[in-house]
């Protein structure tokens, strides 16, 4: 059950970047606004597998809040992009923080890692621009309009401030949506289940290891919701590949709410890093269907076991994260730089498995800032890369009363990030994470940090 006294509340309004408390003048004047920025690539830009855009199915929405305390504002924003990294997640940063008239460390951006979407990593590709016979990159100016296009929608929403005085949590359990990508097979050697999952024994086995919980927070005045955020951790995309651009299941899910219920909705993915559509995705349009329904579903009996607190502070607390890169064979920046440099390899290869490699070394002295919103009941982490879900069951474990939110992809520079555990059972996602196995332990005591005053 969610804990809210007033010692929280004031370790939380103690923790503001400033390091002093809010006079109780200002701190009974929150208020939010929404914004909505298109933020579709041009057409013949490439999206994820290195497909060029050809058609946009609907669009790519980047969408968020400003949260005003006082003096103090801040902002969480959910991008329909699968990955931003390195310095293309710093520019969506800043120039949301300059908009929105507040600093960086004040600004939360997410990806929902769809894949009938863009990978931005302006580091990536200007090694990949400098290689010999280089793939399509996501231009750097194709990124400085789309996020100046996001920009611009956040400045007009801070003329748009309205009140609120109430936050409500709630929460649902999704009906078919989420399974684990790591499934046992014989001997307990790992099976991998992708998110378009044709093997008919695969989608047979168990869920696996899950959230089934869909989280949602209202702000609200006077009972009347102004704006809802749902979180829930599954990798989310259905066939991919074709020169689509899609916001996939979580965004037909979340705008498909907001037209019913007349309230706008964001949609923050959680820890899905090891977790799939598989099980419920054999490809199919009416598989996506279903997926998309039983979604939305789970958003809707989330807000509607809502129950309301007074909000009357925002607490923001950042830790410094630094992720030490892998060193084993196949790992170094020497084995990166060469997969980078090699014209014959394929798009996956030179940008994945070599540009980022070599793009996540060179930011050395360059943390990741995990971030946590503590408003009313509600505690919202906003973590980096891909993590396991066993980081948001974790998070919900060290503070065992609150309604613990969390929101991953952010920063994705660190790729996969794994327990250690999983390195030694194998299975795909340790060949894809750019940090070193004992980043588990580094990701666990950063969540302790985060919600230090709940424990
Ligand atoms: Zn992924």
């Amino acid at each position: 059950m969610p804990r809210f006294s007033s010692a929280n509340l004031l370790f939380w309004a103690v923790s503001l970047a400033a390091g002093l408390p809010l006079p109780a003048a200002q701190a009974a004047g929150l208020r939010v606004a929404t914004f909505s920025a298109d933020v579709t690539p041009p057409v013949g830009q490439p999206l994820v597998s290195g497909d060029l855009l050809k058609r946009v199915e609907d669009p790519l929405l980047a969408k968020g809040i400003v949260i005003e305390d006082g003096p103090a504002r801040y902002v969480l924003c959910a991008v329909d992009w699968c990955e931003l990294c390195n310095s293309s997640h710093a520019l969506f940063r800043r120039k949301i923080a300059e908009a929105a008239g507040t600093c960086v460390s004040r600004v939360a951006v997410a990806a929902l890692h769809q894949h009938t979407a863009p990978v931005a990593d302006g580091d990536a590709e200007k090694l990949l621009t400098a290689a010999p016979k280089p793939p399509a990159v996501l231009g750097a100016k194709t990124v400085e309009a789309l996020a100046d296009r996001l920009a611009a929608a956040v400045r007009r929403s801070t003329a748009c401030l309205e009140p609120f005085d109430q936050v409500g949590v709630g929460e649902a359990k999704v009906d078919r949506v989420a399974s684990s990508r790591r499934v046992k097979g014989a001997h307990g050697k790992i099976r991998v289940r992708w998110s378009t999952c044709k093997e008919a024994d695969l989608r047979a086995m168990p869920e696996g290891l899950i959230d089934p919980l869909l989280k949602t927070v209202t702000l609200a005045r006077s009972g009347k919701p102004l704006v809802r955020l749902h979180y829930y951790a599954t990798h989310p995309q259905t066939p991919y590949g074709d020169g689509r651009a899609s916001a996939d299941v979580p965004g037909w899910a979340r705008q498909r709410r907001e037209r019913k219920e007349g309230v706008f909705q964001v949609y923050f993915d959680g820890c899905g890093g090891d977790i799939t559509l598989g099980k419920y995705n054999d490809g199919t349009p009416s598989a996506r269907e279903g997926l998309a329904r039983r979604l939305e579903a789970g958003m809707q009996a989330a807000a509607a076991a809502t129950r309301f607190a007074p909000a009357a502070h925002v607490g923001w607390r950042v830790v410094p994260v630094a992720f030490a890169p892998r060193n084993d064979p196949g790992y170094t920046e020497a084995d990166g730089r060469a997969r980078l440099l090699n014209p014959a390899a394929d798009y996956g290869t030179r940008t994945y498995r070599g540009a980022m490699v070599v793009a996540f070394r060179h930011r050395e002295g360059v943390p990741f800032e995990l971030t946590a919103l503590a408003i009313g009941p509600a505690r919202i982490l906003h973590l980096p890369g891909e993590a396991f879900i066993d980081f948001q069951l974790y998070a919900q474990r060290v503070a065992p009363r609150a309604f613990v939110a969390v929101a991953a992809y952010g920063d994705c520079a660190t790729g996969y990030i794994c327990t250690q555990k999983a390195f030694a059972e194998g299975g795909y996602e340790p060949t894809d994470s750019m940090v070193a196995p004992q980043s588990e332990s580094v990701l666990r005591s950063a969540i302790r940090k985060l919600l230090a005053d709940e424990r």
